[in-house]
């Protein structure tokens, strides 16, 4: 049994493996309820079970598509109506390794509805409760990918941008009601997800690759400390910390009345030219 007082319901998504299952683990030991949504039911009771037992707690599921338009909707209905939520864990991704030109659109497309569109309603049908009732929290997780968009497939990469883009504006408009938004960005972590993005795990150096328990171990310690992103492998925070002074120094000169001063002498010549 947990030591934890209660600390409201956290509902998940993709909990019925690898990252999402971790959170489900350690939320669950640390006094939340649980709402866990994925596609496999099967999974999703078994995971439900084990922590109900182990931990005393509430766990409901939920299995749901979140690429089909009435799945979605009803996931989107709890998060508007069950008022025990105090956290959203915007987790179920799903990814891919291949460049474009070996790349089906129409998995793109499918990774562009899970991995945006859904984390957008489920978000967008979170935050109005959450606000009404004095606060909670948003964990989305995103990728370095979102940083590093080279690394991957390319719109799995602008998926994550999107996530980390979204998730800092999030922060920015709802700073002063009470929601934590937290943004993580893993590495490679070894879960299912290299299988199913096309190149399995044992492919990757080892070094380069988490275990799920350490990277959701690592970022919760980061929300605990209160960061907004969380990039579990970065040695050093300093690191990100010049990323984000970088990104404010760029931040008053983006619209300006006059294009900088270095185009404006081509502009000329081009016009002496015609
Ligand atoms: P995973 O083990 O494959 O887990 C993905 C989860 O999403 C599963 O629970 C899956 O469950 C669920 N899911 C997939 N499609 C879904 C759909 N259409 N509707 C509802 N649920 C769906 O991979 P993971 O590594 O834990 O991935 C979790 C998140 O971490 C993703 O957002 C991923 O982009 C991100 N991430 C992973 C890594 C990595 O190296 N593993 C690195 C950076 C970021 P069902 O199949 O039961 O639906």
């Amino acid at each position: 049994m947990s030591s934890h007082s209660n600390t409201g319901t956290a509902l998940i998504t993709g909990a019925s493996s690898g990252i999402g299952a971790i959170y489900a683990d350690r939320l669950a030991r640390r006094g939340y309820n649980l709402i866990l949504v994925a596609r496999n039911r099967e999974r999703l009771d078994a995971l439900a079970r084990r922590l109900a037992d182990e931990t005393g707690r509430t766990i409901e599921v939920v299995a749901a598509d979140l690429n089909k338009t009435s799945d979605l909707a009803r996931v989107e209905a709890v998060l508007r109506s069950d008022a025990s939520i105090t956290l959203l864990v915007n987790n179920a991704g799903l990814g891919a390794t291949a460049p474009l030109l070996a790349s089906d659109i129409e998995k793109m497309t499918d990774m562009i509805n899970l991995n945006v569109t859904a984390l957008t309603r489920l978000t967008y049908a979170a935050v109005p409760g959450l606000v009404a009732r004095g606060g909670g929290s948003i964990i989305n997780i995103a990728s370095i990918v979102g940083i590093a968009p080279e690394v991957l497939n390319g719109v799995y990469g602008g998926t994550k941008a999107f996530v980390l883009a979204f998730s800092q504006s999030l922060k920015h408009e709802l700073a002063d009601k009470n929601i934590r938004v937290q943004a993580v960005a893993p590495g490679a972590t070894a879960t299912d997800f290299w299988d199913i993005a096309g190149t399995p795990i044992q492919h990757l150096p080892g070094e380069i690759v988490m275990t799920a328990d350490a990277m959701v171990d690592a970022a919760l310690a980061g929300l605990d400390m209160g960061e907004f992103v969380t990039i579990p492998s970065l040695p050093d925070i300093a690191d990100l910390h010049a990323y984000e002074a970088a990104r404010q120094k760029l931040m008053p000169n983006l619209s300006r009345q006059v294009p900088a001063a270095r185009y404006l002498g081509s502009a000329i010549s081009n016009v002496r030219a015609h």
